[in-house]
C-alpha cells in the first residue's frame, strides 16, 4: 500500500494552499458579512489569477479547458480548496456545476456540449440541479410529482422544486421530472435541461437557510415550473434514465464533498489548536492548551480526521479501480462518517473559541451554520446507514459464522 503523494500533486497542492491562504482567506470577513453577489467582481479577478496559474477546473476534461485530474488527484485538491468556503468556486470546481459537468460530458449530445458544457467548464455560466420537491420526500425521490409531458416536439414541465442550489443567476437547470409514469419506479423519471429564462421557469425565492437567504451562487432556490416548455432535444441521456444518471453523478461527487469537508476539518482543527495554544486562562500564564479536556478534543479530532480522510481516499481509489457500483458501500459509509466528523470538529473548535467562536470574526460560525446540511443532502445519514446495514445483514442470512 503506497501512501506517497506524487511530486506533481505535491506541487499542485502547495500552489493551491498558498493561493487559498494569500488570496481567499483574507476575503472571508467580507464574505461572511456581505451579500455574495457583491463579492462577484473580486472573485472574478481571483478566477483570472487561477486561470493564469493553469489551475482552473482541476477535475474537468482537458478538451473543454480543465486540468483533467483523476478522482484521487482531485480528492487531494478538494481537501486544500475546502479550507475556505470560496475555494471550489474560485477554482471552477464547485457543486452543483461539477456534477452537472460530469453528466453533460458523459451523456450530452454534441449540441448540448457546445451550448452548455463548454461555457460551464470555462466558468462563463453556472447551472443548478433541480430534483428535490417541497411536498415529496427527497429521501425517496421515486416519489416525484413533477411531470414532463410530451406535446408536439416539446416537453411541458409542471412541478414545484426547492433546494435547487445556486439557481439564482444560473443559466440553466437540469430538472428531474416524471416522463414515463407507467414504467418501473426507478425508470419513470428523466433529466431535462431547462434554460432559466424559459417562460414558466419561476424562481419563487431564495430559501432562508439558517438565518440567511443568500444570493447568486450561495443560495438555494425554490422553483415553480408552470407549463414550462422546452424542446425534446433538451433530454439529457435516455428517457427514463434519470435515476440511473443521478446515481452516477453521486459517486465521484461524494468524494469531492467528503474531501472538501476534510479541508474544513483541517482548517477548524488548526484554528482550534492555535487558539488553545495562545489563549491565556489563568494569571500564572497557563493557556487553554494546558487543560486536559482541550487536549482530549485535540487528540480525538486529529484521530477522527485522519480516519475519515483515509476512508475517503480509499473509497476514491476503489471507485477508480473497480467503478462506483463496486464501491457502493464505501461511498455510503464515508457520507455519514465524514459529515459527522466534520460537525464534531467544527463544534469543538467553536467551543474552544468561546464567545469569539459565535461571531463572524472567524470562519467557524459560518462552517457551523452552513455545513450542518452535510448530514441531510446527498442522502440523509439515516438512509445511508439503513441501506448499508440492510445490504450487509442480508449477506449474513446464508453465512455460517462460528
Ligand atoms: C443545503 C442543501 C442543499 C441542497 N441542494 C440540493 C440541490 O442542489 N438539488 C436538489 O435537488 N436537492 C438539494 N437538496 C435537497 C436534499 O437532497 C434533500 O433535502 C434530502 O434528499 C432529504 O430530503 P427531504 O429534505 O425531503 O427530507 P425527507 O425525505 O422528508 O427526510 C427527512 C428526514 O427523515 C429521516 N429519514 C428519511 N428517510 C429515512 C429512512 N429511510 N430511515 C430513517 N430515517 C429517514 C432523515 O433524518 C431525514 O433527514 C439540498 C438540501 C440542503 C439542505
Amino acid at each position: 500500500m503506497d501512501f506517497e503523494i506524487t511530486e506533481k500533486m505535491q506541487a499542485i497542492r502547495g500552489m493551491i494552499r498558498e493561493f487559498v491562504d494569500r488570496e481567499l482567506i483574507p476575503l472571508e470577513p467580507e464574505f461572511t458579512t456581505k451579500e455574495f453577489r457583491e463579492m462577484l467582481p473580486v472573485l472574478e479577478e481571483k478566477k483570472r489569477m487561477v486561470k493564469k496559474m493553469e489551475l482552473w477546473a482541476p477535475n474537468h476534461p482537458t478538451e473543454f479547458g480543465g486540468m483533467g485530474l483523476d478522482l484521487m488527484e482531485h480528492a487531494l485538491v478538494s481537501e486544500e480548496l475546502g479550507r475556505s468556503p470560496l475555494g471550489h468556486f474560485v477554482f471552477g470546481c464547485q457543486a452543483p456545476d461539477a456534477g452537472n459537468i460530469e453528466i453533460l460530458h458523459k451523456y450530452g449530445t454534441g449540441e448540448q456540449k457546445k451550448k452548455y458544457l463548454r461555457p460551464l467548464v470555462e466558468g462563463k455560466i453556472r447551472s443548478c440541479f433541480s430534483m428535490t420537491e417541497v411536498e415529496m420526500p427527497g429521501s425517496n425521490p421515486v416519489m416525484m410529482d413533477t411531470t414532463a409531458v410530451k406535446d408536439g416536439g416539446d416537453y411541458v414541465i409542471n412541478g414545484q422544486k426547492w433546494y435547487s442550489s445556486s439557481a439564482d443567476g444560473a443559466e440553466f437547470a437540469i430538472v428531474m421530472a416524471v416522463t414515463n409514469p407507467e414504467a418501473a419506479p426507478y425508470m419513470r423519471a428523466s433529466m431535462i435541461i431547462v434554460p432559466c429564462d424559459t417562460p414558466g421557469f419561476n424562481l419563487v425565492r431564495n430559501i432562508p437557510v439558517m438565518g440567511h437567504s443568500g444570493s447568486d451562487y450561495f443560495s438555494h432556490g425554490e422553483i415553480l415550473y408552470q407549463n414550462c416548455r422546452v424542446p425534446q432535444e433538451n433530454l439529457l441521456g435516455p428517457e427514463g434514465h434519470g435515476f440511473v444518471i443521478a446515481q452516477e453523478r453521486l459517486g465521484p461527487g461524494r468524494i469531492h464533498h467528503c474531501m472538501r469537508w476534510i479541508g474544513i476539518c483541517n482548517r477548524s482543527f488548526d484554528l482550534m489548536c492555535s487558539r488553545a495554544a495562545k489563549r491565556v486562562i489563568s494569571p500564572d500564564g497557563k493557556t487553554l492548551a494546558s487543560r486536559q479536556i482541550i487536549q482530549q478534543w485535540v487528540a480525538e479530532s486529529a484521530a477522527e480526521i485522519q480516519a475519515a480522510r483515509l476512508m475517503t481516499l480509499h473509497a476514491a481509489w476503489k471507485i477508480e479501480r473497480f467503478g462506483a457500483k463496486e464501491a457502493r458501500d464505501d461511498i455510503g459509509l464515508i457520507k455519514f462518517v465524514v459529515a459527522n466528523t466534520m460537525q464534531r470538529v467544527i463544534d469543538r473548535a467553536l467551543q474552544v473559541h468561546g464567545g469569539l467562536g459565535m461571531t463572524d470574526d472567524t470562519i467557524l460560525a459560518f462552517f457551523f451554520r452552513h455545513e450542518r446540511a452535510a448530514r441531510i443532502y446527498d442522502g440523509a445519514d439515516e438512509v445511508h446507514k439503513s441501506s448499508f446495514a440492510g445490504r450487509l445483514l442480508r449477506t449474513y442470512e446464508k453465512r455460517t459464522v462460528r
